[in-house]
């Protein structure tokens, strides 16, 4: 499909507000805990943006001789490069060291400079997974400090009331992305055909209709523009 995105606003995806250098970066990294993140919170919009080179890095499951290879498979279906690492990713979610986090993004990594770079939300997603959050956190550490370069670092912006409802995109985001049907059945099917999920699974259930991103800004909250 087009990855235009004049044409994707003449397909009726209203994009409210695009932080992304005229709305067309040319190489965009997607940094997530694990394989199957990458397109239930941005599939949608990595498939629109078709012109665009995606690197898609995966913290968690290289190990994992089930999910490993079905990443591989996601990643061409979305027209996108990536990396997976192994990080612990025990059902106990053992906090893990920030360092070792940061690390293993940058290896992962064929380059430190991108025009748009997106993550995962500081709260994760739903209630709850470590690694989302832990994920969130280097990412921003590693673009504030300048080792990871980018124009900008939007993180995904979704809720799910505590657990009493599906993720959902927040009230507040900076950027809805409603998908057309073809767009999302699109996505549906990474997750489906793919990852393997079945029809009643949380996954499949949960793959959202809108994606929303939250732009992030380059300077911790309270932090002072000039020299005050
Ligand atoms: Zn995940």
């Amino acid at each position: 499909m087009s990855g235009d995105c004049d044409s994707d606003r003449r397909a009726g995806m209203q994009v409210s507000s695009d932080p992304l250098p005229d709305g067309r970066p040319r190489s965009a990294a997607v940094i997530v805990a694990h394989p199957d993140d990458e397109t239930l919170w941005a599939g949608g919009y990595i498939l629109s943006h078709d012109d665009c080179h995606w690197f898609i890095a995966a913290l968690c499951r290289a190990g994992d001789p089930d999910r490993a290879p079905k990443f591989r498979r996601a990643l061409e279906r979305l027209g996108a490069r990536g990396a997976i690492a192994d990080l612990d990713d025990g059902p106990e979610q053992r906090p893990l060291d920030g360092a070792l986090v940061r690390e293993t993004v940058l290896s992962l990594l064929p380059t430190r400079v991108f025009d748009l770079i997106l993550t995962h939300g500081p709260g994760g997603e739903y209630t709850r997974h470590l690694r989302h959050e832990e994920t969130s956190g280097a990412v921003l550490s590693l673009w504030r400090s300048g080792e990871l370069r980018a124009g900008s670092l939007w993180r995904f912006a979704y809720e799910d009331g505590r657990g009493s409802y599906l993720p959902r995109v927040v009230e507040v985001a900076d950027l809805r992305f409603p998908l057309s049907p073809t767009l999302w059945l699109q996505k549906q099917r990474v997750i489906t055909e793919i990852y393997g999920f079945a029809p009643d699974s949380w996954e499949v259930r949960t793959t959202p209709k809108e994606e929303g991103f939250q732009a992030t800004s380059a300077r911790p909250s309270g932090a002072r523009a000039g020299g005050h």
